[in-house]
């Protein structure tokens, strides 16, 4: 950063929140329109639609998404997951967060101000509703600090009332995505005496929201949420960001009469009179750069900081400051932009965004990431089977010169549908045979069994002899178990 060009030096030492004597300074952020707002408004609204709508969607007799965590059930776009898909999740996350750090590299922090539900619910809901309520900035301070009459009671206790309720619909969608539509339909409509933790929940989710909407706030952003803390290491020069162009704004001043900044310095280069064969345009002062600090950026920023002092961790990208200035520029006349998505090379050079080689070698991982997801995806075996031999057991003579051996087994059928099931061995004279039937494993469910191999003691020519069972669903081998069967060896 050009710190010739930041008069105010001293804005690292100080937090945008705290005050002189350490405690929470309130944001009062000013309200403003302008086409990033609008389109935010669009995206916000999409996204608030989806995510209410998330748990109550379903498709096939099936919901969209689930996140069971207690019964460990997850569904994602439709499709089950079980506790033994966890390696799928653990590679998912893993290429979740480079996809989120090259994300960053490249856009900075375009997620945390345009789709983070934390801004979006912060800025787009319950901001509103304040503003709404208790007026713009300016009405918003003076109500604060005015004495409890009626009026403030009844706008506070409104706001609050307001704000609870909406925390309260977050909290039941979050619980409704936790344990599915119709446990939490029974949740809200049974005897509340026999949901007593299912309920305290809720309020508990209710309250940790409210919290955060009506007291938190920026704090979440800079000082709780990881991601916002990793700015530091994972922004570069080459990242867009939201951007003060200083090398155009600066220095900056009141507009004067016949100061036109950029234009100015150009003209007074142009009017050279060493270059006779160039026509001298109008004299321009050229000591003023086209930021007039009127501080329309600093007071609508939800974060409270100055971006003309440069990117800073507490910047989440909603771009707000750059329709403020755009609306600025447009009055005074000139270019928008002075405030815009650029990177700090770009600004400084002039250069166009380019691909890094650290932008190269995260999309080359993401990429090698996405095809093992991809593959593991799509080569999920729909049945899963664990076969344990029975504790505490070796092996059992039978009556007719046959060895057998007792195992547990474990059938997950993640599909939805009930699967017709049968086992093979791999060897002819080994014989399979269910204490109970296992012909059929029910849609969506974990069946249990034991079943007995026997071989002939003749054939027993080791302790442990290695086994293949095949698993067929209908007449594809869906799953090869390996396994051990142990019995006397003959002298
Ligand atoms: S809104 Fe634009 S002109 Fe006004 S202080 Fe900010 S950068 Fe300068
Ligand atoms: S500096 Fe601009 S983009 Fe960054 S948080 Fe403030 S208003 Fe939003």
């Amino acid at each position: 950063m050009n710190t010739n060009v930041a008069p105010q030096t001293n804005f690292r030492n100080v937090v945008p929140t705290a005050n002189a004597s350490g405690g929470r300074r309130w944001l009062y952020p000013r309200s403003i329109t302008g086409r990033f707002t609008r389109w935010r408004t669009i995206v916000a609204v999409v996204l608030l639609v989806a995510l209410f709508a998330g748990p109550f969607v379903w498709v096939d007799g099936h919901p969209l998404f689930m996140f069971n965590v207690l019964e460990r059930r997850f569904i994602f776009f439709g499709v089950p997951f079980w506790p033994q898909d966890f390696y799928l999740v653990a590679i998912g996350l893993v290429t979740f967060i480079v996809f989120i750090a090259l994300f960053t590299v490249v856009y900075g922090r375009v997620w945390c101000g345009w789709a983070c539900p934390q801004t979006i619910f912060m800025e787009m809901v319950f901001r509103k509703i304040e503003v709404w309520i208790e007026g713009d900035s300016n009405a918003r301070m003076r109500l604060d600090a005015s004495p409890w009459t009626t009026e403030k009671i009844w706008k506070k206790g409104l706001k609050h009332g307001v704000f609870f309720l909406i925390s309260f619909m977050i909290s039941n969608t979050f619980l409704a995505y936790l344990i599915g539509r119709d446990q939490w339909l029974l949740l809200i409509t049974d005897d509340p005496a026999k949901h007593i933790a299912g309920l305290s929940s809720m309020l508990v989710f209710t309250g940790v929201f409210y919290l955060v909407f009506a007291r938190l706030r920026e704090i979440v952003c800079t000082t709780i949420c990881p991601y916002g803390r990793l700015q530091g290491v994972l922004l570069d020069k080459n990242s867009l960001i939201v951007a003060y162009d200083f090398i155009r704004g600066e220095p900056r001043g009141k507009k004067e009469r016949g100061n036109a900044g950029v234009a100015g310095r150009m003209a007074s280069i142009v009017n050279d009179t060493t270059h006779p064969a160039i026509p001298a345009l109008p004299a321009f002062p050229a000591h003023k750069g086209d930021c007039i600090d009127c501080k329309l950026c600093v007071q609508v920023c939800p974060m409270g900081i100055d971006i003309r002092n440069g990117t800073q961790l507490e910047c989440v990208n909603c771009t707000l400051c750059m329709d403020a200035c755009d609306d600025i520029m447009t009055k005074i006349d000139r270019p928008q932009g002075l405030i815009r998505m650029d990177s700090l090379r770009g600004i400084e050079e002039g250069k166009p965004f380019r691909f890094t080689s650290r932008i190269k070698a995260y999309s080359i991982a993401l990429l090698a990431l996405l095809s093992i997801l991809g593959f593991l995806l799509i080569s999920r075996p729909v049945i899963d089977v664990t076969v344990l031999r029975a504790p505490g057991q070796l092996f059992q003579r039978e009556a007719n010169n046959k060895v057998s051996n007792l195992y547990l087994i474990e059938v997950v059928n993640k599909t939805y549908r009930t699967l017709p099931v049968s086992f093979r061995l791999n060897r002819p004279d080994a014989q399979l045979t269910f204490v109970q039937p296992l012909t059929q494993v029910p849609a969506g469910e974990l069946t249990k069994s034991m079943f007995f191999i026997s071989l002939p003691e003749k054939a027993i020519h080791e302790n442990s002899t290695p086994l293949q069972i095949d698993v067929l669903a209908g007449n594809k081998v869906v799953e090869q178990i390996k396994t051990t069967f142990l019995g006397p060896v003959k002298p």
